[in-house]
């Protein structure tokens, strides 16, 4: 599962390539189509202005590219589903259409039946990586059939914030084919060319998604927000029952012994994954979460 075209080569070019190998075989879900993309399309493209039709066009591009890549991959062109979701817009559609977005992956999951999925880190700093995990896992908690084991792979943040115990063998073909494929996203090499390749060259890491079913417990939050924030701070909470937003001062927050806030927020008797994010509500050019997303 792919939030961008080129987060599958980044994150998974050389495990896709070893299960190709051995015999299985691979689905890329692409859930957008990386189209809010304005200034490598100003560039490469010598325009100013990006309306809805460049935009449309930037998309199909970076489908494009995705394809190419994934043949480099040894992935066939018929492997990959795109579900064109707005690219920057994962969390407002978790927020506001989180029943039809959980009925298109468990859709997408009855047609492909995977026995391993990799997915986005919850922690990853990009909205749409760490909100595709939260819709993600609350799509295989919802779906009916055999849960998948889950990879989580981590692409913008800190390596040691989040990335885990499993560690892909690698070889010097694999690794230069993954490049050669992440090559094949002209669109973002243009611009980003250093930067993509940095994030390519890590060696493959993933946490090992652990999913045991416990009922629902008030849960201690990992944020100490400075209270001079405190006014412009919002608590999201989602789990299998919907979204919950607050601003901070109504959310259902208590303070422990230790003076950390724990969250009372899930009905009694509630199980399954459920996640919260802090964030703030100021107009900001930075794209990236501040505090993100926490497992509940
Ligand atoms: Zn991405």
């Amino acid at each position: 599962m792919s939030p961008h075209p080129d987060d599958e080569s980044i994150a998974t070019g050389e495990l896709i390539q070893q299960v190709r190998q051995s015999g299985g075989q691979v689905r890329i879900l692409l859930l957008t189509n990386g189209d809010n993309n304005p200034w490598p399309q100003r560039w490469m493209e010598r325009r100013l202005r990006i309306g809805a039709d460049e935009r449309r066009r930037w998309g199909e591009r970076r489908r494009g590219e995705v394809a190419q890549a994934l043949a480099r991959l040894g992935v066939e062109p018929d492997a990959f589903e795109a579900l064109g979701w707005p690219d920057m817009g994962i969390t407002d559609r978790l927020c506001s259409q989180l029943a039809p977005s959980l009925a298109a992956l468990t859709k997408a999951l009855d047609a492909i039946q995977p026995n391993l999925l990799a997915l986005p880190a919850l922690g990853d700093h990009h909205p749409d990586h760490g909100a595709a995990h939260v819709l993600t896992r609350l799509a295989v908690a919802s779906w009916e059939g055999a849960a998948p084991q889950m990879l989580a792979y981590l692409v913008h943040g800190r390596e040691g914030e989040v990335t885990g115990r499993v560690k892909l063998d690698s070889s010097v073909g694999l690794h230069a084919n993954k490049m050669a494929a992440l090559g094949c996203h002209l669109s973002q090499m243009a611009l980003s060319g250093k930067r993509m390749r940095r994030l390519a060259d890590r060696p493959e890491r993933y946490r090992l998604v652990k999913t045991d079913d416990r009922e629902a417990s008030p849960s201690v939050l990992p944020w100490q927000p400075p209270s001079a924030l405190h006014p412009w701070l919002h608590l999201l909470m989602a789990d299998g029952s919907g979204v919950h937003s607050w601003p901070w001062a109504k959310a259902p927050l208590a303070r422990d012994g230790q003076g950390r806030y724990v969250l009372h927020a899930r009905a009694d008797g509630a199980r399954g994954p459920a996640f919260a994010k802090l964030h703030m509500n100021l107009p900001s050019p930075w794209i990236f979460d501040r505090w993100g997303w926490c497992e509940l």
